[in-house]
């Protein structure tokens, strides 16, 4: 002990020395005068002083004063300083990953060491940290997991949670945990920091814990709203007219022709709305979509229409564009690209922001670039707070973004592009004023902002709770109910409920609510409750391999590429997939069986080019895979990955595991004339989207389709599904299978003499019909 004293003691003084060479050299002092400008610096030692003498302190400050880059690290120098390096131990959450990554490399360079020294992170699937990290930045899901394996966060002297005003789920949830853990931890320091001043909620929550505002500068920003927007755009935009003299040329006529076919859309478009408005037709709660501003042409042309005045009359500067997701980026990209001003490259740098970016990409969209080219980035709302882009003068924000939300009534998770609160407009529009004035342009009345709710309501209350429920119990903290009656908003007491018989049915919990063995390895695979539950089975019937595909697949991201232009050509490219077998997920599993071979060979890249597949979503399932295998091992289920691929070629039991999975999504088919006819229990009739390989088909020669996913959009549409015959839902689907697997009645043999047994047919026959009469009644 006395050994292990000395050196850690010894280490400390390492540290000590190595941060004062580095504050020594110019290097060093280039950065620290970078770093004595922000804000914050001038906070500094009241913020020290607030967080040695209370247990919880609540720090809020424009976003870009420097909360997340620098606090942590002032906690870290003034431990380091006090020679306890080597002992404190400092963890920073993040709510996305590419945060946890970038202000982590960052804070290394600040430090003047690379990452995984005194600085890491740690995400999902990746990490960067090493035996000396005391610093460490992940994302929220990351220290959940860590409470799993250890309740008290042994060793952690500080926890930061940071970016707490978007009240997102696992952070929401984290508090509550915190505010258990407290009292058993006294020297644990708990610092949150928020980017609004809704500081007052945190503090009350934590007892009246004190609260500091770091004041910033931010230049001012003037707002265009929709109705002036044209005003401002409309003359400015109409210079062919003075080229006229370019009519010769084909191109520029063409252009001129679409231009002002797009110019007369836009502006009835924008009329319409604005009209809507007027007459008090719109009301944000119930996210009608009146806005011009929708994921389609007319909403793109719009932003392409500010973005050609931006780049063509007015000063240098970055661009910032909010969009609501993913999908419309990349397809406003793809529409941009085409076009003569904005999609040339010497005079335009156009990047999408992104959760999965390489960090090369990252760096363009920090760094400046060359005079003369102007830099516009797409972005969703992450870049609304958590990523700061330093040279933004311009911010385009189309007043939407995605959100999910969960109708408790029907049981539905929807998501759809909503409005955005008060709150994220005044957030995006601060974007634009760090470096100078700035311009904002909100692609909607003021009449509609007015109308905007003050804050974003809480993820916690619009999200299904099952996962979260799950981990409840695993962390033995009680019952459910009672524990999320503590949260800051505690969610509706029906969803709770539903959750929790959710859970009772695929036999993750008991009758009296209790963790089953089932449930306690559902909490250790890192996906949803139910595919944990597909992985397990997979492993019991031994057809691992395609089964963690499908896992895979249902849990990163769909790898199927859809764009835009190329719909068709890529629906196709999907159906090749598919042997005629109804089933979205087998045909997952042929194209990444197929991409694995193609990798093998080194043309992992032709051969998704050629299937219109995602490389990095293929490359992300293959790591997610492997954590898979890792933690089944752990479990203890799996000693060997061949022994456990006996039945991988059976296409009939990997759909029966399937099915297992995603009971109780299940849907029902009736094969009309000309028609499919498809209902779930609880939404009567429902759609397929159109890249499901069962979308193209005519007949679906099977009784039931399973699905992991349906989403309300103007109807509900279930995403992926697999056709299953009646047995194999009364075998592998419900309570039954839940029960026998809850008895940990595991072995295949089990099994076998229990589907032997003379009251088999009676219980098939009845649990058809039962089935049949609730889904048709
Ligand atoms: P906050 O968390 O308060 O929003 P940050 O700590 O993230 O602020 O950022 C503080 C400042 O650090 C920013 O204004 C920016 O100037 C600078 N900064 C942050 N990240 C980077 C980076 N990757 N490259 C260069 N400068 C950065
Ligand atoms: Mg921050």
């Amino acid at each position: 002990n006395v050994v292990a004293e000395q050196i850690l003691r010894r280490r400390s003084l390492e540290m000590r020395n190595r941060q004062e060479d580095w504050k020594g050299s110019p290097e060093g002092q280039k950065m620290q005068e970078i770093r004595r400008n922000l804000p914050a610096y001038k906070e500094r030692e009241t913020l020290l002083r607030a967080i040695s003498e209370n247990q919880v302190v609540v720090v809020s400050g424009e976003t870009g004063c420097g909360k997340t880059t620098q606090l942590p690290q002032y906690i870290l120098e003034a431990e380091i300083e006090a020679a306890r390096g080597a002992t404190c131990n400092i963890i920073c959450t993040q709510p996305r990953r590419i945060s946890a990554m970038a202000v982590s490399e960052r804070v290394a360079a600040e430090r003047g060491e690379s990452l995984g020294e005194s600085v890491g992170y740690k995400v999902r699937l990746e990490g960067m940290k090493g035996r000396d990290t005391r610093l460490l930045f992940c994302t929220t899901g990351i220290l959940l997991r860590r409470l799993l394996v250890d309740r008290n966060l042994g060793g952690v002297t500080h926890v930061i949670v940071d970016e707490i005003h978007e009240r997102g789920m696992n952070e929401d949830f984290l508090l509550i945990v915190l505010k258990d853990l407290l009292p058993r931890r006294p020297e644990l320091r708990l610092i949150l920091m928020s980017a609004t001043l809704n500081a007052e909620l945190f503090s009350s929550y934590f007892g009246g814990a004190p609260m500091i505002h770091i004041p910033g500068f931010t230049y001012p920003v003037r707002s265009h709203f929709l109705e002036n927007i044209l005003e401002i755009t409309r003359y400015r935009l109409t210079p062919y007219n003075q080229i006229d003299n370019y009519g010769q040329d084909k191109m520029w006529k063409m252009q001129k022709q679409t231009d002002r076919k797009r110019k007369t859309q836009i502006a009835s478009a924008v009329e319409e709305s604005l009209e809507a408005a007027d007459f008090g037709q719109f009301n944000p709660r119930t996210r009608d979509s009146l806005s011009c501003w929708n994921p389609d042409s007319i909403g793109f042309n719009l932003i392409e229409h500010v973005l050609c005045h931006i780049c063509k009359n007015e000063r240098p500067g970055a661009v910032l564009v909010f969009m609501t997701g993913w999908d419309d980026i990349n397809a406003l990209k793809d529409q941009l690209q085409a076009h003569p001003l904005l999609g040339d490259p010497s005079r335009v740098l156009l990047l999408a922001c992104h959760g999965s970016m390489a960090s090369a990409e990252q760096k363009l969209i920090f760094d400046k670039p060359e005079d003369g080219i102007r830099k516009i980035v797409l972005a969703t709302n992450m870049a609304e707070t958590s990523i700061t882009i330093n040279d933004v003068v311009f911010v385009v924000d189309c007043g939407k973004a995605k959100e999910t939300s969960y109708d408790a009534l029907n049981n539905t998770p929807c998501l759809l592009p909503s409005w955005i609160s008060k709150a994220s407009a005044r957030q995006r529009r601060g974007r634009a004023g760090r470096v100078q004035p700035g311009e904002c342009y909100h692609l909607y009345p003021r009449c509609v902002f007015e109308a905007f709710a003050d804050y974003q309501l809480p993820e916690l209350l619009r999200t299904p709770l099952q996962s979260l429920c799950l981990q409840i119990k695993s962390l033995q903290l009680g019952s459910i109910s009672e524990f999320l009656s503590k949260a800051l908003q505690p969610p509706e007491p029906l969803s709770v409920q539903n959750a929790v018989e959710f859970l009772k049915t695929i036999g993750a919990l008991d009758e009296n609510e209790n963790l089953t063995v089932l449930g306690q390895h559902l909490s250790m695979l890192p996906v949803e409750p139910k595919l944990g539950k597909m992985i397990i089975l997979g492993a019991v019937f031994n057809c691992l391999d395609p089964i963690m595909t499908v896992v895979a697949g249902l849990s990163v991201r769909d790898p199927f590429l859809m764009p835009f232009d190329k719909k068709d050509l890529a629906e196709s490219a999907k159906a090749q997939f598919s042997a005629r077998d109804f089933s979205d997920h087998l045909a997952l599993v042929r194209a990444y069986d197929g991409w694995r071979n193609a990798e093998r060979q080194q043309s992992g890249y032709e051969y998704c080019w050629k299937n219109f597949l995602s490389a990095q979503t293929l490359k992300a399932m293959d790591s997610l895979r492997k954590q898979f295998l890792h933690l089944l091992k752990e479990i203890g289920l799996v000693d060997s990955f061949q022994s456990c691929n006996a039945w991988s070629n059976d296409e009939h039991l990997v759909r029966a595991i399937i099915c297992g999975g995603l009971f109780p999504g299940i849907c029902s088919v009736v094969n009309k004339e000309r028609s499919i006819s498809l209902k779930t229990m609880e939404d009567g009739g429902v759609l397929l989207y159109s890249n499901s390989v069962n979308a193209q088909e005519l007949q679906i020669p099977y009784p039931w389709l399973v699905f992991n996913e349906k989403v309300k959009v103007n109807a509900v549409f279930l995403r992926d599904s697999t056709a299953v015959s009646d047995s194999v839902l009364l075998l592998f689907g419900g309570s039954i299978f839940g029960r026998a697997l809850d008895g940990y009645l595991m072995m295949l043999g089990g099994y076998l003499e229990f589907f032997m047994s003379p009251s088999l047919a009676n219980t098939y026959l009845s649990l058809k019909r039962e089935l049949n009469e609730l889904v048709h009644k």
